[in-house]
């Protein structure tokens, strides 16, 4: 049986789902379907269909990005909503997706209910979001937003040496309409969490504030490579010992400051990386988010700290660079105001809560009025072949999504 919460088609919404899903559906039930692959190109190409479908006006940007508009009575700046197709490798079928295609239906549910708005409804799926295949992630709002080159962006390679641009070109998506900033009346991205506290506190929606800010530090730290056997430890300058006390020291950081700061030591690379040498050379990425600036700025004071003593203590040579710095990023009153009333109205049990996860949002959010709803993880668990969104706590999310457009975009 089909419900209408907020004229939203459950059924239409969970088949469309499904049917996305099913490209570059993996046998576990999860999905991938990198940015720019023959996969990526069917998975556009069904969004495309469905929007021309659905009445929408669709154009390609220099980027790839896709736009689909719904006209509006006056000749005002879009209301858009937006999310990425792309995927992580083995990840699943609700990141990015359920943004894309609750903003479709909620086209189709404007269309059913013939309501017509003052400013256009605009659905944007950005390119090549996830940052698995080229980097670095959000590279093609990044574009839109100034941010990142149109250049760099295209000479962006994959792991093969492949050029975004020229997969841009073989996928046929290299649009000609100008990637740069278009004007907006807001942007609203419905997303996943990706963390435990809807799924925690039983809610169906988050009301998201802001995306919390972001350092990026790459660490390597240079001992002495020498033979495991004859070499007395007491004459031993190993990179690795001191990468162990900067993992530790950085976790340390977060349970000692507390509060929301987070640190993830991810990536760590040993050389020469084999049973019988001592590490001669350790290279290292330290990331670190918190919502506030200044703690964020009190971490990184913190690390500088934690990896002199850890190679002084080993007598090793180090270079810490603090290479990416993302600051807080609020969203704007009036766009989460609208989602607060339309997820009350929608009758959803929501809380407000901050996106620990970058998103094309961030960057809509510097050019012009943007929000983001969360809907529920279960488990916590993304970008994995277990990620799952129960219909109950979608529905609910289509509904705010939709009632949040029609309020920002004015119902003639
Ligand atoms: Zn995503």
């Amino acid at each position: 049986m089909s419900s209408h919460l907020a004229n939203i088609d459950r059924k239409r919404l969970e088949q469309s789902i499904d049917e996305l899903g099913r490209i570059g559906e993996t046998p576990r039930g999860g999905l991938t379907r990198l940015a720019l692959t023959d996969e990526d190109k069917r998975g556009r190409d069904l969004m495309v269909r469905w929007m021309r479908e659905a009445g929408l006006r669709v154009t390609v940007d220099q980027m790839g990005n896709i736009f689909g508009e719904r006209a509006g009575s006056q000749a005002l700046p879009p209301v858009m909503m937006g999310s990425h197709v792309d995927s992580v490798p083995t990840g699943g079928k609700y990141d990015g997706q359920l943004g894309v295609l609750c903003g479709l239906e909620t086209i189709r549910a404007l269309n059913a209910q013939k309501i017509r708005t003052r400013h256009p409804v605009t659905l944007a799926i950005f390119t090549s979001e996830e940052g698995a295949r080229f980097q670095p992630a959000m590279i093609a709002s990044g574009v839109m937003a100034g941010k990142i080159a149109l250049e760099d962006a295209y000479n962006a390679r994959d792991k093969d040496g492949i050029r975004l641009v020229d997969e841009l070109e073989r996928i046929g998506y290299l649009g000609s309409e100008p990637c740069v900033p278009r004007p907006f009346r807001a942007y609203l991205e419905l997303h996943i969490e990706q963390g435990p506290l809807l799924e925690e506190a039983g809610l169906s929606v988050g009301v998201v504030d802001g995306i919390v800010a972001i350092s990026w530090a790459r660490l390597t730290i240079h001992g002495v490579q020498d033979h495991a056997g004859p070499t007395p430890m007491r004459i031993r300058h190993d990179a690795l010992v001191a990468a162990a006390e900067v993992v530790t020291g950085a976790r340390t950081i977060a349970t000692e400051l507390g509060g929301d700061l987070v640190t993830t030591v991810g990536n760590l690379v040993v050389h020469p990386n084999i049973v019988n040498a001592i590490p001669g050379k350790v290279t290292m990425s330290i990331d670190m988010r918190d919502p506030r600036d200044e703690t964020l700025e009190v971490a990184r004071r913190c690390l500088d700290a934690v990896v002199e003593v850890a190679c002084e203590r080993e007598g090793v040579r180090y270079e810490l660079e603090h290479y990416w710095r993302v600051p807080y990023t609020p969203f704007a009153h009036d766009v989460v105001a609208a989602i607060e009333r339309a997820a009350n109205a929608a009758g959803a049990r929501w809380r407000h809560i901050l996106s620990g996860a970058g998103h094309d949002a961030q960057y809509m959010a510097a050019i012009g009025p943007a929000g983001m709803i969360f809907v529920p993880s279960r488990g916590g668990r993304s970008h994995c072949e277990e990620e799952f969104t129960p219909m109950d706590d979608i529905e609910h999310g289509a509904a705010t999504l939709f009632l949040a457009v029609l309020d920002l975009a004015g119902r003639v």
